[in-house]
């Protein structure tokens, strides 16, 4: 065999139906997915140099994105995308040139992973802040410690409390990138240590994260729909207990589309169910389309109102979001989410550091809203 294929891995998914020399044939692994979902991520190593076919099954069943697949050569730490004319979305295919130079095996994936190794990356970065705490939200149905960071100035009382959250639905990874961002904004920027105390919770759904999961539509009930009286995941219980012990008065949970498309590939808000929420959110995304150190293409009117296309009750029926719990809470400030896409916005490619980029523009629309 010229080429191996495996998904023994944090985030692994995929099934192998059949492989040869220089093609593999693919699926998505749904596992409890209510219908159909896109993310998958493997491992290949590669015994030849050569041009190697990695095809899914169905062609109709979407899993190459729109900049083709996210390629890591470094365990995951770090991502590109594949080369411009290697992939070809609709057919869902993508090529692989291995020229015995590079690094080996690689990592290939829908999209950007963001796993534990890119989180404690991040952590070790800032090993030395004094504002940065790393605990334990509670333990994940496998037993999974779920991290729970905090940033807060010692002996300082800000106005303001902001829980940030991603992977309600696991696979959406991008959306780590921008929370993390956001995190750096709050770590370098004392105005905003100033204004606001930050909460997050990067894995809401922890296992589903390293187990890679698809997570969207999870049977029977997702993460995302797990928030009121009796939540079924610990850790949406555990943000819950948090945000009412502490009185978080600001939410922002961050979610990605579908994987492409012409509603899917730009930075939009979800409007909230509550008024007051969403002249709030109007005004959040005001401050990040005016913000004058924006890199990613956004603009104030990217949102999609409540009770507009899909973001209706209908859409809700299994139960509540994070965003709708929160807002409706009685302290409750300003509670929010957004959708990210996963590898661009319209003709602007995304990368790890452009997402971080647009997170730090969102920190500091959070802070013009926290007077
Ligand atoms: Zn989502």
């Amino acid at each position: 065999m010229a080429m191996k294929i495996d998904t023994d891995i944090p985030g692994g998914n995929v099934l192998v139906l059949s492989s040869d020399e220089r093609e593999a044939l693919l699926k998505k692994d749904l596992r409890d997915t209510e219908g159909d979902w896109f993310y998958w991520c493997f491992r290949a190593e590669f015994d030849k140099k050569g041009t190697y076919t990695f095809r899914f099954e169905p062609a109709a069943s979407p899993a190459v994105g729109s900049r083709g697949p996210a390629i890591s050569a470094d365990g995951g730490l770090t991502w590109r995308w594949a080369e411009p004319g290697t992939w070809d979305r609709k057919e869902n295919f993508f090529r692989f040139h291995y020229d015995g130079e590079e690094a080996n095996p690689l990592i290939f994936c829908l999209a950007m992973q963001y796993q534990e190794i890119n989180l404690n990356a991040f952590l070790r970065e800032y090993a030395d802040s004094p504002y940065l705490e790393h605990s334990i939200l509670c333990r994940s149905r496998k037993g999974r410690n779920v991290p729970l960071l905090r940033i807060a100035e010692p002996g300082r009382k800000p106005a303001r409390k902001l829980l940030l959250t991603s992977r309600h639905h696991c696979c959406e990874m991008t959306a780590t990138y921008v929370l993390e961002g956001m995190l750096r904004e709050a770590l370098e920027n004392s105005g905003f240590r100033s204004g606001i105390e930050v909460f997050a919770v990067p894995f809401a759904d922890c296992d589903g994260v390293a187990d890679g999961d698809q997570g969207k539509n999870r049977k029977p009930r997702d993460h995302a729909r797990d928030y009121g009286e009796n939540p079924i995941y610990p850790e949406t219980n555990g943000i819950m207990e948090l945000v009412k012990r502490e009185k978080i008065d600001m939410v922002f949970d961050l979610h990605c589309p579908w994987i492409y498309g012409e509603g899917d590939e730009y930075l939009y808000f979800v409007g909230p169910r509550s008024r007051r929420m969403e002249k709030g959110t109007l005004r959040l995304a005001a401050l990040a389309a005016n913000d004058p150190s924006r890199r990613v293409p956004f603009s104030a009117e990217n949102i999609i109102l409540y009770g507009t296309q899909w973001n209706t009750a209908a859409n809700y029926t299994q139960g509540q979001t994070l965003a709708q719990w929160a807002g409706d809470l009685p302290f409750a400030e300003l509670v929010t989410s957004m959708e990210i896409p996963y590898a661009n916005v319209r003709d602007f490619t995304l990368t790890a550091d452009a997402c971080r980029s647009f997170g730090r523009t969102l920190a500091r629309g959070f802070l013009g809203c926290s007077g």
